[in-house]
Order: C-alpha cells, then sequence, then structure tokens
C-alpha cells in the first residue's frame, strides 16, 4: 500500500493542535450499514465503536426542527408539521429505497420531488439539504443517486465513529499489518506502467515494483489521465474521462473550546443552518456563505482523552474561489471565513467567542494539497464517473479504481462498500491467474 501523504486516512482525517487540541475533518455522519461493513471487512473492534447521533438539527427561514433523522421520525415531521398525507410520505420512501442501479437514469432528483411534493420547496430543503452536504449530489443528479443515500440514512439515522477518526485509523492501520499489508506512506505513485495491455508496474520516486494488479484510491481523473496516461487507452474512454465531472469540494472552521469551558449538548450533534430563504445549489456552494453545517463534538466523541469541546462548521464550496487567489487575499479569505463563522454561531450560542480557544479554516486548496484530489473535490465525481471507473479493468488489464466516485460509491460508507466490491474483484483475477499458472 503506498499513500503519498505522512498519514493514512487520506480524507477521513485528523489534525493536533498545540493546548492538546484534536479536529475531525470528516467525521459528521453516516449511515447505520457502516456497522455491518465494519464488522465485516475490518473488525468487530471496530464496528462496537460506532455510535448514532440523536439529535439532527435544522434552522432555516422555513422551518427550525429537531430530529433523530430516520424514516419514523421524517414521516412525523413530514405529516404534522409540513402537512403532507401520510399516504404521499409512504409513497416517497418506498420509491427512494426501492431505487436501484439498474432503474431509470435519466430521472432526476427535482423531477422525483416534483412528483411526490410539488411547489413545496420546504419539503425539498429538509429531504435535499443534508444530502448535499453529506455528498455533493444536487437537484439535478440522477434520482437514483439520491435515493440510495437518502434510504441509507433513513434506514437507521446518522451515525458517527466514537473514539474519534485517529482512533480509527490507528485501529485499520493495526488490521492492515496483522494482514501481512506493507504500508508505505510519503510514496506518492507517479506513474503506472503498462504492458501488453496488462498493469506491468507501479512508479514511487523512480522505483518501479512490479505486480500483476493495481488498486487506485486516488482521483479517478488523475489515475486514468495522468498515472496511466491516454496513449495506453481507447480513445472513446479518454473521452468519457475527460467528460467526467468532479463533485464540488468544501470549507470548514475548526474551532477548539478553552479548557474547562462547555457546549450544552442541547445543541445538538449535527445542526444545519442557512440563512437562505431558500434551497438552492448555487447558494450551498457560493464564497458568499449562507449555509453551515455545525458538529458538536462533546467529551463522549473521545471518552479515553481529555474533557475537550470542539465544533467544526462544514459548507459546500467551488473551487473556483479559492484556486487564483494570491497568498495575501487567500489568508485574507479564510481570516473572513473564519469571523463570519464565530458570528453566524454566536446567534445560536451566544458568549461563543470568548469561549473558543483556537479556530482556523481549510478551504478547497488544503482538500487538494493533502490528498491530491483534483479542485479538492470532497465527494469523488459527479453520476457518470462511476462507469468509467467500473470499466478500467477493460481497458488494462489487472487495473482497478475504488474510493468516492459516482455519488452513490461515497462518503465513508460508499468508499468502503466499492472497495469490497472491487478488492473481490481483484481477488477473482488473481486467484484465477494462479490457478493457470
Ligand atoms: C470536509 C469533508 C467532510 C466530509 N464529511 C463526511 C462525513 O461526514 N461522512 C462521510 O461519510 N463522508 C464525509 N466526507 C467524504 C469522505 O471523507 C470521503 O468520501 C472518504 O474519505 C473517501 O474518500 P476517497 O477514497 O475518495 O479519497 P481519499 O480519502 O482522499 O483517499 C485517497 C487516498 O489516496 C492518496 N493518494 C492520492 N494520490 C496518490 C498517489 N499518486 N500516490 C499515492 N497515494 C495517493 C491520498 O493521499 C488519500 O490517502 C467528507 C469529506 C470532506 C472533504
Amino acid at each position: 500500500m503506498l499513500e503519498q501523504h505522512y498519514k493514512l486516512g487520506g480524507l477521513a482525517t485528523w489534525f493536533l493542535r498545540p493546548g492538546g487540541h484534536v479536529f475531525d475533518v470528516s467525521l459528521h455522519g453516516f449511515p447505520h450499514g457502516m456497522i455491518k461493513s465494519c464488522r465485516r471487512y475490518w473488525s468487530r473492534d471496530i464496528a462496537d465503536r460506532i455510535v448514532q447521533l440523536k439529535n439532527i438539527r435544522f434552522d432555516n427561514p422555513q422551518f427550525s426542527l429537531t430530529t433523530t433523522f430516520n424514516r419514523e421520525d421524517f414521516t412525523r415531521l413530514l405529516t404534522s408539521d409540513f402537512g403532507i398525507e401520510p399516504a404521499t410520505v409512504n409513497e416517497f420512501f418506498d420509491t427512494a429505497r426501492g431505487m436501484n442501479f439498474y432503474d431509470d437514469q435519466a430521472t432526476t432528483t427535482r423531477q422525483l420531488f416534483d412528483r411526490f411534493f410539488p411547489g413545496r420547496d420546504d419539503v425539498v430543503r429538509l429531504l435535499m439539504e443534508p444530502i448535499t452536504y453529506a455528498n455533493g449530489s444536487t437537484l439535478e443528479d440522477p434520482a437514483i443517486t439520491y435515493g440510495i443515500v437518502f434510504s441509507n440514512f433513513m434506514n437507521k439515522g446518522v451515525f458517527i465513529y466514537e473514539g474519534g477518526t485517529d482512533d480509527l485509523v490507528s485501529r485499520m492501520k493495526k488490521e492492515l499489518l496483522a494482514n501481512g499489508v506493507d504500508i508505505r506512506i510519503n510514496c506518492g505513485v507517479d506513474r503506472i506502467h503498462v504492458q501488453d495491455g496488462k498493469v506491468a508496474a507501479v512508479e514511487t520516486h523512480g522505483r518501479r515494483i512490479g505486480c500483476r494488479a493495481v488498486v487506485s484510491n486516488a482521483n479517478l481523473r488523475t489515475t486514468v489521465l495522468k498515472m496511466i496516461g491516454p496513449e495506453k487507452l481507447d480513445r472513446d474512454y479518454v473521452d468519457q474521462t475527460e467528460a467526467v465531472r468532479l463533485n464540488n469540494s468544501s470549507t470548514q472552521v475548526y474551532m477548539a473550546l478553552k479548557p474547562g469551558e462547555e457546549i450544552d449538548e442541547s445543541s445538538g450533534d449535527l445542526f444545519f443552518t442557512s440563512t437562505a430563504n431558500e434551497f438552492r445549489t448555487d447558494l450551498l456552494l457560493s464564497r458568499d456563505i449562507t449555509s453551515r453545517t455545525f458538529s458538536f463534538y462533546y467529551p463522549r466523541t473521545r471518552p479515553e482523552k481529555k474533557e475537550r469541546f470542539a465544533i467544526v462548521s462544514s459548507t459546500n464550496a467551488n473551487w473556483s474561489d479559492w484556486a487564483d487567489l494570491n497568498e495575501q487575499d487567500y489568508e485574507a479569505s479564510k481570516k473572513d471565513l473564519v469571523e463570519t463563522t464565530i458570528d453566524a454561531l454566536e446567534k445560536y450560542i451566544p458568549g461563543i467567542r470568548n469561549k473558543i480557544d483556537r479556530a482556523e479554516a481549510a478551504t478547497p486548496r488544503t482538500f487538494n494539497h493533502y490528498t491530491q484530489h483534483e479542485m479538492g473535490a470532497s465527494f469523488g465525481t459527479k453520476f457518470e464517473g462511476l462507469a468509467v471507473s467500473r470499466a478500467l479493468p477493460q481497458q488494462v488489464g489487472g487495473m482497478y479504481h475504488a474510493g468516492s466516485v459516482g455519488i452513490i460509491m461515497s462518503g465513508w460508507l460508499g468508499a468502503i462498500n466499492y472497495g469490497v466490491i472491487v478488492s473481490n474483484e481483484v481477488d477473482r483475477q488473481l486467484t484465477s491467474e494462479s490457478q493457470h499458472v
């Protein structure tokens, strides 16, 4: 396993700051399915530390509410607070849950909502805003991507890993080593060598490592167009890859409280806030921020460590708003991001500014820098990326791609489950080749 960074985890990461502060980057929530996937493919030890976040809040000009974010509670809200007929709500949930990969891919999420909740922008906002936050999907994306991801969450609610990302990744590393994986950090793969239509070697720091199969977890476009190179591939396939749109990026503001300062549990676990009067994707991504999702980390997030509280504010963002700023403007924009976020939080927790010990921001450039995802993409690619990722072994024998792709295979759960599918294919290839030797 070759990792270009000095740390394992990729976007599933954390960082330390003076004063004993630990910040998680992408530990905000995933569906219940993670428990099963971790138990089967990692260890019981990891699976047993996954716990539910029960207090999910929303506040925007259209509604304010608290929910456990599952089908039962959403049915309650949609029927009693939003006045939707129970039969319509039921049919919507069943339709969303019944969607699968082989369904009609032309229907968009907007069309799905128009069918069930015409003219109800508030309902669309409740159903869509958290999913846009979770994987960058929009009303224009195929409805199946929404249906699958939304139903995964509605199954039982939102979960996180108790112990923090640092604990999770260290247990994963232990499991890898126990299984004989040779892990090398600071080893970026520069090229993938192809011979006679098959993978021959990967190259890192000028050294060739011969192999019969490669799984790349790097950005799909980078893997295909830069590591392998268009000249080794069919023209059609290259065209398809070039047409793959990346998902959006994110900004975050990390805030740690001074020792002894606390946040009341009534603040919730995940808090979706917006000052925009309506739900629009362009507003969610705009540098002129209206939407912020706050994750509150209480001492229970890391029960074995110090009694510390932290808050991380996340907002979907465009690469283009950050990419070309000179250093001075970039620093000023980051500072503004931090200040305006604390102002926004003050509205909900008066006096929080004085309780904060440390606050700093990450931008699309930060995510690009640490993971090499093109344009700092937080959630892989749009839907069309999945077909390109799946078709890679037909282009180059022994060459596979996993990691966030196609919206469905995104986030911690999507990435794990896609990794399982791809690993099985690699296993099949290697086993069948060994039998023929
Ligand atoms: C701000 C933010 C918040 C998020 N919140 C959540 C959340 O709450 N819940 C959730 O489920 N998901 C969340 N996600 C998404 C989730 O983190 C990712 O979908 C998941 O980590 C899978 O990422 P990946 O496999 O696509 O890429 P990565 O995790 O980035 O993995 C790619 C790995 O490949 C390495 N690499 C790249 N190029 C090379 C190379 N040439 N050679 C060697 N190594 C290379 C990278 O360093 C990295 O380790 C969030 C993401 C972001 C950015």
